[in-house]
This record gives C-alpha cells, sequence and structure tokens, in this order.
C-alpha cells in the first residue's frame, strides 16, 4: 500500500538581511522530510558560506552554459549577480515525494508560480528598515556600497508582498519559526494535498 503523498513546492522570498537563512535551519531541522534547494549562483562566497551546502558557486561562463544546455527552471540577476535554480532540484519533489524549499527573489518566484500554480508562495518581511539596515551591516560580511545596494532593492521588494500566500514578519526568530512550521504543516493537511491517502479509504 503507498501511502505517499506528493511533495509541496515552497517558494519563499526576502529581502536581504530578513533573516531567512537562520530560520530555514531551524525550520528544516525540526520537520523533516522537507529540503532547501541550492542554487547554483556566480556571487564569491562569504566567510561562513561552503560551496554545495549555502550555494553552488560557479563562474559567470560556468552559469551561461548551463543556461544555454537548458540546466535552469529559472535564473535571474540580483544585486549584480547570477542566482538559478537547477531543473535537477526540482526533480527531487516529483522523485522522493519530498517538499521542497525554494529561496528564490520575486523575480524567480514569478517565473515558478507560473510553472508551478500549486506552489506555496511565503514572504518574509523584517520588522522594519531600520532593522534590516542593522542586520545587513551586523553581517560584517558585505562592503557599504553592497549593503545600500542591498537596502534600496529591499524597499522595492517588499512592495511585491501582496503577490505572496503567507507574510511572517520577523520579528522573533522563534516566533517566526513557528509561523512558518505551522504555514508547511497545514498546507501539509490540506486535503487536496492529501487525496492519494484519502483514496485508500474510498469506500468509508
Ligand atoms: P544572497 O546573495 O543574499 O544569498 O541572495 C540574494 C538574493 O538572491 C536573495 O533574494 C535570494 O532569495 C535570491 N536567490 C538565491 N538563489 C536564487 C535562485 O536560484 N533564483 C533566484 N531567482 N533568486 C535566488
Amino acid at each position: 500500500m503507498n501511502m505517499k503523498r506528493n511533495g509541496l513546492l515552497f517558494i519563499i522570498s526576502a529581502p536581504s538581511g530578513a533573516g531567512k537563512t537562520s530560520l530555514f535551519k531551524k525550520v528544516i531541522e525540526k520537520l523533516g522530510d522537507i529540503k532547501a534547494s541550492v542554487s547554483h549562483t556566480t556571487r564569491s562566497p562569504r566567510p561562513d558560506e561552503r560551496n554545495g551546502v549555502d550555494y553552488h558557486f560557479i563562474r559567470q561562463e560556468e552559469f551561461q552554459e548551463k543556461i544555454k544546455r537548458g540546466e535552469f527552471i529559472e535564473w535571474a540577476e540580483v544585486h549584480g549577480n547570477l542566482y538559478g535554480t537547477s531543473v535537477e532540484n526540482l526533480k527531487i519533489i516529483q522523485d522522493r515525494g519530498l517538499d521542497l524549499i525554494l529561496d528564490i527573489d520575486i523575480q524567480g518566484a514569478e517565473k515558478i508560480r507560473k510553472a508551478y500554480k500549486d506552489a506555496i508562495c511565503i514572504f518574509i518581511l523584517p520588522p522594519s528598515i531600520e532593522i534590516l539596515e542593522d542586520r545587513l551591516k551586523g553581517r560584517g560580511s558585505d562592503s557599504e556600497k553592497e549593503i545600500q545596494k542591498r537596502l534600496n532593492r529591499a524597499k522595492e521588494e517588499i512592495l511585491h508582498y501582496k503577490d505572496y500566500d503567507y507574510v511572517i514578519i520577523n520579528a522573533d526568530i522563534d516566533k517566526a519559526a513557528d509561523e512558518l512550521r505551522s504555514i508547511i504543516i497545514a498546507e501539509r493537511c490540506r486535503v487536496a494535498t492529501a487525496k492519494n491517502i484519502l483514496s485508500l479509504v474510498g469506500g468509508m
């Protein structure tokens, strides 16, 4: 008897510095059966980032080759660097029935949403622009120019939260993690999601 349901696709967007990475770690550790997609990027790794874990860090030429070969389901230029989600990554949900989190910017989210109508879209907001600026500076890994670039872009990105299904304000990491976990759990319980399971008890 196969009780497996199809994997769900969660798209999460947040301005740089909204605290997304730590939030994911907390939620994924606790939930299980959910993976965060590892994107490819031409950006240089930050000191605490690992190749193949946080991103696949590749050169510009390699990225262009991958675009030509059609290896990305979507890709976008963000803050002057290229970022892309490989087709391979999405196979995880189809082949293994695992849920997948895509951490992508608003351009990528729009593209994926068109191709995967069932994707669940979540926007993470910082509590305020001032706090966002403090967080970006506190990270200590980006130059002042880079921080300003990210801040300006964040102000534009924030206006798009209305296109998403859920919004989480990340003022307190534990509360935000509870909210994200609750959204994932609730989506897993939807009747539409559970239809494979329900068909097993069709006679009841
Ligand atoms: P960061 O350089 O701070 O890690 O990420 C910058 C932005 O790129 C974030 O908004 C992040 O969501 C976005 N991003 C990361 N991976 C991808 C991807 O594969 N595709 C798209 N479109 N955006 C991505």
